[in-house]
């Protein structure tokens, strides 16, 4: 399917105009492991609370986002576009006099859309998309925002410092001092936020930076995991079982106020679980491949939820859908569009979720790290199509192999250029990465002063 474009949206508005409109709320995790969710099937951390989300609403087995690490994948979320599009391929260095290092200012927010629509726009967690003032929440489309505005964030108070993770948290554009465990705070901040705005439509932008590193959760809660064996792994798990009963205490907040029904839910994490390198970590993104930083299904492929129950019977979906289109999914719901002009990669889940629409929302999705030569992965069907660097491609049925264990290139050539051509066409749509992670500064660095400590 080609990407929506503009005129797909316009065509909703009569309909949807007769509607009302829903709340939307969008919970992201980050870096958390496919496998460690109950409904996933995770067996040593306890998620109540997203597990009946999960048997309450839509279960996605094939969500994906669209980058395997943070601040690419919020933003596609962000715009509902590709962000090879603009750029945005990397995380931003926190860098608060870069006019560069952030969402463009080209680029239209969800949040700038929903406003338009007449909701009222709220972000409470990591922000990650830029320091610049200029790229501050509430120069995005955001009413209101409680955020750690970088790249992750100490759970605990302590003294406040420039660094990025020690930066004090930013209310509406006002320092304030981290005053709970984080993950307490944010979803303090988000019951209120929903509390305060029962009655008008509402957008409220809920982005955990748990269980992010450092690994730092309260001794009380660490203490009830001695099941757990592994001192990083049972850290992590009480930093998860923190973030469920947060997400618990914002869904009673919606029950007790009567929203739940018309609030439409998403819950996804912004890439798979960081393996370090290692073959196993304190994350399981077990039965996938690989985790944070790879193309492989254990860094783009999460757990998946949509949510709401006046239009959504709980059950399972098992075509491919992406962060992307949680975009044009919010924005169909509000009887908006977006006029800017450019184009949009993201669906409307909600026709093809209700059944309403029995194709795939998409037909292709396509991923790429490290700008054009970088790392590529492409699903069209079943078949996914892996490609690193100037390696030969690897290409797995996932509809037999979800571990990409068995490469099949050999034996499908004509499926691997078909999936390499498919490639190619989509890169022309796309553009070189703005700005470096700070991860390849470190590395060029080191390599500079390498080449030339060595030169004669
Ligand atoms: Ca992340």
């Amino acid at each position: 399917m080609k990407p929506i474009l503009i005129a797909a949206l316009v065509c909703l508005i009569p309909t949807l105009r007769a509607q009302t409109k829903p709340n939307i709320l969008i919970i992201v995790a980050d870096d958390l492991g496919y496998n460690d969710l109950g409904f996933q099937g995770c067996k040593d951390i306890a998620t109540p609370h997203l597990d009946k989300l999960a048997a309450q609403g839509v279960r996605c087995t094939n969500g994906y986002v669209n980058h395997p690490f943070c601040s690419p994948t919020r933003a596609a979320l962000m715009t509902g576009r590709y962000q090879h599009r603009f750029g945005h391929e990397n995380n931003p260095q926190w860098l608060p006099a870069s006019t560069r290092d952030g969402l463009p200012l080209s680029e239209t927010t969800i949040a700038d859309a929903l406003r338009k629509q007449g909701y009222k726009t709220g972000h409470a967690g990591k922000w990650h998309l830029g320091a610049h003032p200029q790229f501050h929440p509430l120069k995005r489309g955001f009413d209101e925002c409680f955020a750690a505005l970088g790249g992750g964030h100490q759970y605990f108070p302590a003294a406040h410092n420039k660094s990025e993770y020690n930066l004090p948290l930013d209310r509406n554009g006002i320092e304030e001092p981290q005053k709970a465990y984080l993950t307490d705070q944010f979803g303090d901040e988000a019951r209120a936020f929903v509390e305060r705005h029962a009655g008008s439509p509402w957008f409220l932008y809920l982005a955990f930076n748990a269980p992010h590193t450092p690994l730092q959760a309260p001794r009380e809660e660490i203490a009830k995991l001695s099941r757990i064996t592994d001192p990083q792994r049972r850290n992590y798990a009480a930093m998860i079982q923190i973030m469920d009963a947060n997400i618990g205490k914002v869904l009673a907040k919606l029950d007790s106020t009567k929203q739940r029904d018309n609030t439409l839910i998403f819950f996804i994490s912004d890439n798979g679980g960081p393996l370090n390198g290692k073959d196993k970590s304190w994350t399981d993104n077990s039965p996938l491949r690989g985790g944070k930083g790879d193309v492989h299904e254990g860094g783009v492929r999460v757990p998946f939820l949509v949510s709401w129950p006046a239009k959504l019977k709980p059950g399972t979906y098992n075509q491919p859908v992406i962060a992307h289109d949680l975009h044009a999914t919010a924005i169909a719901q509000s009887g908006g569009t977006v006029s800017t002009g450019r184009q949009l990669d993201g669906a409307n889940l909600i026709p093809h979720l209700t059944g309403e629409r029995g194709t795939a929302p998409h037909e292709t999705l396509f991923w790429r790290a490290g700008g054009p030569g970088g790392k590529y992965a492409v699903r069209q069907g079943n078949w996914k199509l892996v490609r690193l660097g100037k390696q030969p491609a690897e290409l797995y049925d996932l509809a037999s192999d979800i571990a990409e264990t068995k490469n099949l290139a050999a034996e499908k050539p004509e499926i691997v250029g078909r999936l390499v051509a498919a490639i190619a066409e989509w890169e022309k749509g796309t553009v070189a990465p703005a700005f470096d992670s700070p991860r390849y500064q470190q590395r060029k660095k080191a390599a500079d002063a390498n080449a030339k400590a060595k030169a004669p």
